[in-house]
């Protein structure tokens, strides 16, 4: 699903993060490619068109956009981090074979808001088991 940059520069200025090359360029690759990458993943990607790309760049673009909260972790089998670029309530099946981190629509469950006694920030939905690849 491509994302035109004027979107992408929509929500910069709704979370009132400053845009710069390296950030659109990090948040746009995450949005066209819902394959939830480790970080290393996307510096090998951008890399190739971007020669004189660093880690360092990548590590502290990643920061900021998940500070302004663009784009959020998700930590898979073995503790691995992945990127997502979608913050919309879904679930995530992890493939126990090769790896493959799949969304899956949670439209029409019912979950709590809160839990008594405790803040919750944060509920997740993980569903683990074999990719049809795989199967
Ligand atoms: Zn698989
Ligand atoms: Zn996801």
């Amino acid at each position: 699903m491509p994302k035109s940059v004027n979107t992408i520069i929509e929500r910069f200025n709704e979370k009132n993060i400053r845009l710069t090359p390296q950030r659109i360029c990090v948040y746009q690759f995450l949005l066209e490619n819902r394959i939830h990458p480790t970080v290393d993943t996307v510096y090998t990607h951008l890399k190739k068109s971007n020669p004189s790309l660093s880690k360092t760049t990548i590590y502290n673009t990643i920061d900021a956009l998940s500070s302004a909260g663009l784009i959020r972790t998700i930590i898979a089998n073995e503790g691995e981090a992945r990127l997502d670029a979608y913050t919309d309530f879904h679930g995530h099946f992890f493939c126990e074979k090769c790896g493959l981190v799949t969304d899956f629509c949670l439209d029409g469950c019912s979950f709590p808001d809160q839990i008594d006694g405790f803040e919750m920030k944060t509920i997740e939905v993980r569903a683990t088991g074999t990719c049809p690849n795989c199967r």
